[in-house]
């Protein structure tokens, strides 16, 4: 954003333009709110991920985005241990892939569209609490908003200088893109996800029309045994003399520690800057979008009430999204306990298969597995906390 045209004031300042950034400026931005949204990378910007957009994710999105859809997956190919394959399809899409580059510019021109004020290429610098106002200093210039939201990703400078999700647990992941042509005979319908392998880790190749997003992450201590298991997978899928598309670079993907603050004063953190991606599966825009859309509706009733504390917005998400990644974290201790025993259920059952396509399409959820298995669910769910 040009120095000159920098705005001095607004409503909300939105730090950060990835999905939970632009579409928490697109909501305010229709409900007639005075939004700036700023992002220090000048767009269209890429960003390291598999680029998989669950069905549950897709529906809270409040418009279109068929014009960046890839490809649409309708079925899994599962191997344990890269062996012990076998495929599963359900009738109805479960996911969407999209290249972040084009997905995220089309999110925030979206939030321009709706009338946010869009900076790109305007890093935050700091802030400072100033009676009811803060005042946001940025490399174009210093703005003052009522209410400021961190929406800035994993390694959010927004809470690091508010001092909250100070000690967060961290996914640890490998990714590389690879050419499509690298893997002909791929039927871009599909995902392929390897598990029960590495500890608490898999491995995911997820199809785009002319790539490949292929990775591995979890918890399994060092990054170079994670890098070894994404090798051993890529090496299940291309011949020995190719190049392979190693990763060499590892990403963080911070996981909310359970109550940990989200929220100081006038100021709230959105999507992984708050550490509210899925810990089982690592899936971050699903929680982006979803903790965007409770944002916007504590915001504008904070304007409305001239609040001086966001904090319903916690609240509000440890009421409506963490019970869920609770019974996730659940899950994903359980299969970790057994993974030949769920490889084996999900290839036989169809039950079980049905159940995990309908999380990923928003029908039914890991809570909703958990109250099935009743008091064991409830003790099971303490003992994994
Ligand atoms: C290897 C890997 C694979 C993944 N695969 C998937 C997947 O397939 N599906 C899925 O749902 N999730 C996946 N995720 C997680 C997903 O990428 C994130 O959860 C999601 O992008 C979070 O969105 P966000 O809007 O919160 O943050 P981001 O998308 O990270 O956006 C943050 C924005 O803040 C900006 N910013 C940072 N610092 C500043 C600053 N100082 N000033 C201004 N702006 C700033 C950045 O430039 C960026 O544009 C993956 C993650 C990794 C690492």
């Amino acid at each position: 954003m040009n120095p000159r045209s920098f705005p001095k004031t607004a409503d909300v300042v939105v730090v950060g333009a990835g999905p939970a950034g632009s579409l928490l400026a697109y909501r305010l931005a229709q409900a007639g709110v005075d939004v700036v949204l700023l992002d220090k990378a000048r767009f269209p910007r890429g960003k390291t991920c598999g680029g998989g957009v669950s069905v549950r994710a897709q529906k809270l999105i409040p418009f279109d985005i068929s014009s960046v859809i890839e490809e649409t997956i309708t079925g899994i190919s599962f191997t344990r241990k890269l062996e012990d394959a076998f495929t599963r399809r359900y009738p109805e899409p479960l996911l969407f892939t999209v290249r972040r580059e084009p997905f995220d510019e089309f999110l925030a021109r979206r939030a321009e569209e709706a009338g946010a004020r869009f900076g790109d290429g305007t890093p935050f610098l700091s802030m400072e609490s100033k009676g009811g106002w803060v005042e946001l200093e940025t490399a174009a210039g210093v703005c003052a908003a009522p209410y400021v939201v961190g929406a800035d990703g994993a390694q959010s400078p927004v809470a690091r200088k508010t001092g909250l999700l100070s000690a967060p647990a961290w996914i640890l992941a490998v990714h590389s893109e690879a050419p499509a042509s690298l893997v002909p005979d791929w039927d871009p319908s599909l995902i392929h996800i390897d598990w029960g392998s590495l500890g608490r880790c898999y491995a995911y190749l997820f199809p785009k029309k002319l790539s490949l997003s292929l990775g591995a992450g979890g918890f399994a201590g060092p990054a170079g045994k994670i890098k070894g298991y994404q090798r051993a997978f890529l090496e299940t899928r291309f011949r020995r003399d190719q190049t392979f598309p190693f990763s060499a670079a590892g990403f963080m993907i911070p996981l909310r520690k359970h109550r940990s603050p989200i929220q100081a004063g006038r100021c709230l953190l959105v999507g992984d800057a708050a550490g509210l991606a899925d810990p089982f599966t690592g899936e971050g825009i699903f929680s982006a979008v979803k903790s965007a859309e409770i944002a916007a509706s504590v915001v504008q009733d904070a304007l409305r009430n001239r609040w001086d504390s966001l904090e319903p917005y916690q609240e509000a998400i440890d009421r409506e999204l963490m019970p869920e990644w609770e019974c996730s974290r659940l899950f994903r201790e359980l299969f970790h306990l057994r993974p030949s025993y769920f490889h084996r259920k999900i290839a036989s059952r169809d039950r079980w298969w049905k159940a995990m396509a309908k999380v990923l399409r928003g029908e039914k959820t890991f809570l909703d597995i958990k109250r099935k298995l009743g008091p064991l669910g409830s003790l099971l769910l303490r003992m994994a906390r």
